[in-house]
């Protein structure tokens, strides 16, 4: 029979900050994956759905690989190896003008062993020379048989559309997993506490924001408006004060900023109200991480 739809999980795996998430953001037209300029800022799985009159596209995106220390740390890299397990395609993406590193050799293997077809972008090359480009090519080439190698820039979306194509080539046949309008399946509270914890990465020194969980205590949609209280949760008292900041000034910054991303999202105007508290080792402690909604069962 001819044109049956089509529909499949699209994982996006790469090092941290070779733009995955803008990609992802691209792709699906809207903001759902959080972008920072610090590594390893995309802790939970976030699908991004693109649909078409004939297809339907279910992007993950994956935390950056990398070496477990805390509890953390493993959820990180066990949400990545699952990805790939559970997607019809990999769409691997480096960036233009740096060296290939063991990494991603490795997560090339490990693409390779799980037998999906994958795709090849090479992003950001609106920032290099094009002639860089090329060696680039031919060295993941060498690695493993590409299904299709595109390069792009993320950022400006020249590209993207190449890429949307030959993903679509590659689609199996499959029914449309969710609702044609909806853009991702993580909810808006979710959504929230991650844009909440975007601002803190953009506006405090890493070590702090990497300590931090928010946590949504409130989210109550009124006519017109939508109250949100949520807390800040960190690891010590001193970078409690640097989160408040002097008269309160930091938290202030952080919440003004939240609050217009969080308003474009729900389309509504939010009043927004900020919590900080110290709690100790968060991160190695399974009930709270679960309480945050760090947990692979999902
Ligand atoms: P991720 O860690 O792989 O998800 O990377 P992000 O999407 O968070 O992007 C990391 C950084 O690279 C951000 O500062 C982005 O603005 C930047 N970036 C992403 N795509 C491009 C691109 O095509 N060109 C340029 N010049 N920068 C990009
Ligand atoms: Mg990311």
């Amino acid at each position: 029979m001819a044109n049956e739809f089509k529909s499949g999980f699209v994982t996006v795996v790469g090092l941290p900050n070779v733009g995955k998430s803008t990609l992802i953001n691209r792709c699906v037209g809207q903001k759902v994956a959080i972008i920072s300029q610090k590594p390893q800022t995309t802790r939970q799985k976030i699908l991004g759905i693109r649909t078409t009159d004939e297809t339907q596209i279910i992007f993950v995106d994956t935390p950056g690989i990398h070496t477990p220390r805390t509890k953390l740390g493993e959820y990180m890299v066990n949400s990545a190896n699952e990805s790939v397990r559970d997607a019809d395609i990999a769409v691997f993406v480096t960036a233009a003008g740096r060296d290939v590193t063991d990494k991603e050799r490795e997560i090339v293997e490990n693409i390779k062993a799980e037998g999906i077809p994958a795709i090849l972008v090479i992003n950001k090359v609106d920032a290099v020379a094009k002639d860089t480009i090329p060696e680039k090519i031919v060295a993941f080439n060498e690695m493993m048989d590409f299904a299709a190698t595109v390069p792009l820039s993320a950022k400006t979306g020249s590209g993207v559309k190449f890429l949307l194509a030959e993903i679509e080539k590659l689609l199996p046949e499959g029914p449309e997993f969710y609702d044609g309008d909806t853009v991702t399946d993580v909810n808006e509270r979710v959504m929230a506490s991650e844009i909440i914890r975007e601002k803190m990465l953009n506006l405090l020194d890493k070590e702090i924001p990497h300590g931090t969980a928010v946590e949504i205590i409130d989210f109550k949609e009124e006519p017109g408006i939508v109250n949100i209280q949520a807390t800040i949760y960190c690891e010590k008292d001193s970078h409690k004060g640097i989160i408040i900041g002097k008269k309160g000034e930091m938290l202030k910054r952080i919440g003004a900023k939240a609050r217009v991303d969080i308003e474009e999202m729900v389309e509504k105007k939010v009043f927004l109200e900020l919590w900080v508290k110290v709690k100790d080792d968060w991160r190695n402690n399974n009930y709270l991480m679960k309480s945050f909604g760090y947990d692979s069962q999902e």
